[in-house]
């Protein structure tokens, strides 16, 4: 749902309301389903709309699925979507990889950061929403996402096994190339492998259920057999926004009766979602040092598979993109507006806006940066202002892929913000040689080595912290060779 009235989002069950109204119109059915939803329950209407609508106009379910597409299209800014704008499957598609049109709202966006930093915590997501917006924010994070369509029966596959992605299952279709499902004869169909499907999920993980009605839907339908299925152990966390008459938690509770009787659902009432949801990965990112990447560079989607890789390479770190407020402010800035970039100016100004918790800033850039001593550096580093640059350049120019480039140098500087080494002038194959040659950077993402000389102080220098940070690097590296080689 828009933040506010009027700003950019999937519409919320009232706003559809005025969709179907005037779709309903338009082929002379009078339904009146806003005025109705002040003594109506709206989500009652919403079904009662699209069931009229695709009952009773021509090519009513083309209808519906296009109304869907029109309303999830409402969550793009910039330029932002007009009702004669083309939404052909194809055209769909080609909106969804433009990844930056989609506006997501903060809890949203902090959501995807949660997915994106935990795929082994949170390895499936089902949702009854058609449109893409968890996906698109997990992606931003750097995670990486697989999907699953559902609009009628079906197994919901695997999941979580490589713990590498999140699952999100579409339980109801999706905004394209699917139908979508609204109707109680609809959302009721017996499907019977995605309940038994659902049902396994229950046996393997605790359910966190957020922002869902409780429809009477297949979701409720398993809820409900898992529920009564003595012999398994389901674990489900309830969180809902009202506790009024019309609250439908007192349904939900009755039909979940035999689990809630066993201690095996627990209802959190007074829930608000864009609240919590920020506080919750506010707190899990507490127990990992967070890394904030600036990507002020034209290669953003690549950038954000390399950030997706690190934080599955390891469980110390996790490497976050800086909010956009934090990015649009560096962005915005004069100095990192010129041709060549000098490095002191721009990290002085990055650490400026620094949060403390964050252990580390890396900006990516694309254009030659240069320091006071050095031109046509590959990247540079202040280790008491927390910031490091990378620019993209030194890749093309010794014709390295760009992915495992950018990744050797994060990991060098997050080495060198956990531990206590100076670069050496002589090329060693090490971490730490100050790569004066370029090309030396060749041999030593290769090998990942450090020189006995490194490694001899990394031991000394070590605590019992930075040993484990130590550990998370050398993880990192390990699967950055075991790529390449
Ligand atoms: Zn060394």
């Amino acid at each position: 749902m828009p933040e506010t009235e009027g700003s950019p989002g999937v519409p919320g069950v009232r706003a559809m309301l005025e969709l179907l109204d005037a779709d309903l119109d338009s082929v002379g059915i009078s339904s009146q389903l806003r005025t109705r939803a002040t003594n109506e329950v709206p989500g009652n209407l919403y079904q009662e709309g699209f069931r009229e609508l695709i009952r009773r106009a021509p090519n009513g379910i083309d209808r519906a699925n296009d109304l869907i597409k029109r309303a999830v299209l409402q969550a793009l800014v910039d330029p932002p979507f007009r009702a004669s704008d083309e939404r052909t499957d194809l055209h769909c598609r080609s909106i969804l990889r433009s990844n930056k049109r989609w506006y997501l709202r903060p809890s949203v966006l902090a959501l995807g950061r949660l997915l994106a930093s935990h795929p082994d915590r949170f390895p499936l997501v089902l949702t009854t929403n058609f449109d893409p917006l968890i996906e698109i924010a997990t992606q931003r994070a750097g995670g990486t996402t697989h999907r699953t369509v559902l609009h009628a029966d079906g197994y919901l596959g695997s999941h979580g096994a490589a713990h590498s992605a999140t699952h999100v299952v579409y339980l109801h279709g999706y905004w394209f190339g699917s139908d979508t499902m609204h109707s109680a004869v609809q959302l009721t169909q017996n499907r019977p492998q995605l309940q038994s499907s659902l049902i396994e999920i229950l046996r393997s993980y605790t359910l966190l259920q957020l922002g869902y009605g409780g429809w009477d839907d297949i979701v409720m339908g398993a809820l409900q057999r898992a529920s009564e299925d003595l012999g398994s152990t389901p674990d489900i966390l309830w969180a809902s926004n009202q506790l009024s008459e019309k609250d439908p938690a007192r349904k939900i509770a009755e039909r979940l009766y035999a689990a809630s009787a066993r201690q095996r659902v627990q209802f959190y009432a007074g829930i608000d979602l864009h609240e919590v949801i920020p506080q919750l990965e506010r707190a899990m990112s507490k127990e990992r040092k967070r890394i904030d990447v600036i990507v002020l560079s034209q290669h953003e989607r690549v950038l954000g598979q390399v950030l997706g890789k690190l934080n599955l390479a390891q469980n110390h770190f996790s490497f976050l993109p800086a909010t956009t407020l934090r990015t649009k402010r560096v962005a915005e800035h004069p100095d990192f507006k010129h041709k060549i970039l000098n490095t002191r100016s721009c990290i002085t100004l990055t650490a400026q806006d620094s949060d403390p918790d964050c252990f580390l800033t890396v900006v990516i850039v694309d254009q030659p940066i240069e320091s006071d001593h050095y031109s046509n550096l590959f990247g540079d580093f202040s280790k008491n202002r927390h910031v490091a640059i990378i620019t993209t350049q030194g890749a093309s120019q010794i014709g390295i892929p760009l992915t495992d480039y950018v990744r050797y140098f994060i990991i060098r500087y997050v080495l060198g913000q956990t531990i206590l080494i100076n670069t050496h002038e002589e090329t060693r194959d090490c971490m730490f040689d100050k790569k004066n040659h370029k090309p030396d950077i060749r041999l030593s993402l290769r090998s990942a080595r450090l020189c006995d000389d490194c490694n001899l102080k990394l031991r000394k220098l070590s605590s019992p912290n930075s040993e484990t940070a130590v550990g998370a690097c050398r993880q990192l590296l390990g699967h950055m060779v075991l790529e390449h080689n």
